[in-house]
């Protein structure tokens, strides 16, 4: 195997070197390794760049989730709604809060989750609905929003790929209980390992995490309830705090790279359309019904895709106990469904000889 001349992403830092190398020689220095002052600190810039009033340094942000459900006392026998396009831990972080996830179709635009389905997917068990923001562009909230207080159940926003994105003019994670945040290196704000964060405008819900993610303790050596070990560490929050005065540059880059792929495209590939402009592109997808040629095309033309995902969550095994609907636009995106290499390293000139690779793809299928 040969690396291909573009790949997906590259993770080694590139313009942040120097802060990220700076604050990994800091927390070295101090000694102190968890639950110290960087992790303060970055959670009080995370909670400001979010324009949350708390956040909350979790280790993933699958524990992001099922912390903030199990801190609002969602567990057993609660159902939870979920879209069936989405990564796979949006479903198993219901599982580990102890409930029962339930999938929805996406809206088939979109790609989120869809209001109308979502509606008809509550059931009297049915305590909260976790629209997922895919890609980065976000969920119809207003819509959720609504349908949330009209059946009085609960809302809370997996944002893990939607840093620093806004719905409708508010940002992500702020128009519910609260939002789920992810730094798995790729995401858009990465650390150099695992990390999450929960932000929520609700101080009690924010105590509840803190204590959760730290064994369940109040006071040290007693656990007042059972509580996870799931603790954003030093180390990967100074590295956070090196690159989070760059996040709002990179998702500005972000956002040209689109723009420019959707100038350079051949009308006839279909890029997802954005619905917001709030959407910070964390993936751009294409769809063809031509799919899998199209990626052997690029692959044999040096180009690295990925698909963000293959397997709609009601089909994974893992969840083959779980009570499953039809989710038809869900199954159809899972076939035609196609990620770009965008990210902020990206070159321009990148985006017009993979435009041109798809170009010439598209040619090639009308001629023949
Ligand atoms: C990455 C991701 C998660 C899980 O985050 P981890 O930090 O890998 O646990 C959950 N939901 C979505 C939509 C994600 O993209």
């Amino acid at each position: 195997m040969t690396a291909p001349e573009i790949p997906f992403i590259d993770l080694r830092p590139g313009e942040d070197d120097s802060a990220v190398r700076g604050a990994i020689d800091r927390v070295i220095a101090r000694g102190w390794f968890v639950l110290g002052p960087e992790v303060e600190a970055f959670e009080a810039e995370f909670a400001a760049a979010s324009h949350a009033s708390h956040a909350v340094g979790v280790g993933t942000g699958t524990d992001a989730i099922a912390l903030l459900l199990r801190a609002m006392s969602i567990g057993r026998g609660d159902e939870v709604i979920v879209p069936a396009l989405t990564a796979a831990y949006t479903g198993l972080a219901v599982m580990l809060a102890g409930a029962t996830p339930v999938f929805a179709d996406v809206d088939p635009e979109r790609l989120t989750l869809d209001p109308a389905a979502c509606d008809a997917a509550i059931t009297p068990r049915t305590v909260a609905i976790i629209p997922v923001h895919l890609y980065g562009q976000p969920a119809d909230m207003s819509a959720l929003q609504a349908l949330a207080e009209r059946r009085s159940v609960a809302l809370i926003e997996d944002c893990c790929q939607a840093h620093l994105a806004i719905s409708d003019g508010v940002p992500v994670g702020t128009r519910s209980a609260g939002g789920a945040f992810s730094f798995y290196p790729t995401k858009n704000l990465g650390a150099l390992g695992d990390g999450g964060a929960v932000i929520t405008n609700d101080a009690t819900i924010a105590e509840r995490v803190r204590r959760l993610r730290n064994g369940g303790q109040t006071d040290r050596y007693i656990h007042v309830e059972a509580g996870a070990n799931s603790r954003l560490d030093e180390l990967q929050a100074a590295v956070l705090r090196a690159r989070l005065p760059f996040l709002a540059r990179w998702t500005s880059r972000r956002r040209s790279l689109a723009a420019a792929y959707r100038r350079a495209l051949p009308e006839t590939i279909r890029p997802l359309r954005e619905h917001d402009a709030g959407h910070v592109y964390h993936l751009f997808v294409i769809r063809s019904p031509e799919r899998d040629a199209l990626q052997s095309h690029l692959r044999a033309s040096g180009i690295e895709t990925l698909i963000h995902y293959p397997v709609p969550l009601p089909d994974q095994p893992a969840f083959a106990g779980v009570r499953r609907g039809e989710c038809p636009n869900a199954a159809r995106a899972a076939r035609d469904i196609l990620s770009l290499p965008l990210n902020p390293r990206l070159a321009d000139a990148d985006v017009a000889r993979i435009s041109d690779a798809v170009g010439a793809f598209q040619k090639g299928r009308i001629l023949a």
